[in-house]
C-alpha cells in the first residue's frame, strides 16, 4: 500500500469510528458524554499516527517503551501521549517526562515507583489501575476483588493520581465483563476516596468500542480499526 492509500484508509476509518461511537453513545443516552478515542499506535510509523493527530485524533496510546522512544521525536507536537502497555519499573524513567497517564499500572509496587519517578521530576503522574476484570491468567492487572484496597493504598502515595481504571476483557462473553467493569468503577467511584479523581474508564478496542461505550466506557483505545492490521 502506497503512503497515500494508506492515508485515505484511516481517513475512512476515522469517519467510521466517528459515526459508530456517535450513534453507540445515542442508542443509550450518552450524546452529552464525552468519550476520548485513543489511537493505539504499535506497529504504526510516526507519519500515519501523525496524520491521524492531523484528523483530530490527536490521543495516543504507546505500548512498549523502546519502540516509543524511536519514534518520539519523529511525532507532531499537539499529540498527547500516555502508555498503555506492560511496564517494568526500570523503564519508567525514560517515558515519565513525555506521557500525560500510565494506563497500565498492574501492581501497588509499580504505582509507587512511578510516584518516586515522578517526584524525582517534579510532577505528579496520572495512573489508571489496569483490572484483569475477566481473571484471565494470561493478563496482567489487579483482580475485581483486591482493586478496591489497591486504590486506597494508591491514594496515600505522593507523586500520583489515581483516574480510574483501564481494562482488556476477555474476548468471549464481553458484554458481561464489560458491565461488571461498569459496576466496579461505578462503586470506586462513588466511594470519593481522598486525593482520587476517579473519572476515567478506559474500556474497548477495536472489537468491541461499541459495546464498550453503552457500559459506561469514556476512552476507547483503537489500534487496527483505525490504522489496519498490524504487520508484525
Ligand atoms: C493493541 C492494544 C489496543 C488496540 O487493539 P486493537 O484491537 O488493534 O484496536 C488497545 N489497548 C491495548 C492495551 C493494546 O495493547
Amino acid at each position: 500500500m502506497n503512503n497515500d492509500s494508506r492515508c485515505d484508509m484511516i481517513a475512512k476509518n476515522i469517519k467510521v469510528i466517528l459515526h459508530n461511537v456517535a450513534e453507540a453513545k445515542a442508542s443509550c443516552g450518552r450524546e452529552s458524554d464525552d468519550i476520548k478515542i485513543m489511537a493505539v499506535s504499535k506497529t504504526v510509523p510516526p507519519e500515519y499516527v501523525n496524520f491521524a493527530v492531523s484528523k483530530g485524533f490527536s490521543l495516543i496510546g504507546e505500548n512498549r517503551v523502546q519502540e516509543f522512544l524511536q519514534k518520539k521525536e519523529y511525532y507532531v507536537n499537539n499529540a498527547e501521549i500516555q502508555f498503555i502497555g506492560h511496564l517494568q519499573s526500570n523503564k519508567i524513567k525514560y517515558i515519565i517526562d513525555s506521557v500525560s497517564m500510565i494506563q497500565s499500572v498492574d501492581s501497588v509496587s509499580l504505582a509507587k515507583e512511578i510516584g518516586r519517578q515522578a517526584l524525582k521530576n517534579g510532577k505528579c503522574m496520572d495512573i489508571l489501575c489496569e483490572v484483569n476484570i475477566g481473571g484471565e491468567n494470561s493478563k496482567s492487572g489487579f483482580s475485581p476483588d483486591s482493586l478496591a484496597d489497591a486504590v486506597y493504598e494508591l491514594a496515600q502515595t505522593d507523586g500520583i493520581k489515581v483516574r480510574g481504571f483501564m481494562t482488556i476483557p476477555p474476548k468471549s462473553d464481553s458484554p458481561i465483563y464489560l458491565e461488571k467493569m461498569q459496576r466496579l468503577y461505578m462503586d470506586i467511584k462513588a466511594a470519593k476516596i481522598d486525593n482520587t479523581d476517579i473519572s476515567v474508564l478506559s474500556m474497548g478496542m477495536s472489537g468491541d468500542y461499541v459495546d464498550a461505550v453503552k457500559y459506561g466506557s469514556t476512552m476507547v483505545r483503537i489500534g487496527t480499526g483505525l490504522f489496519g492490521a498490524r504487520q508484525k
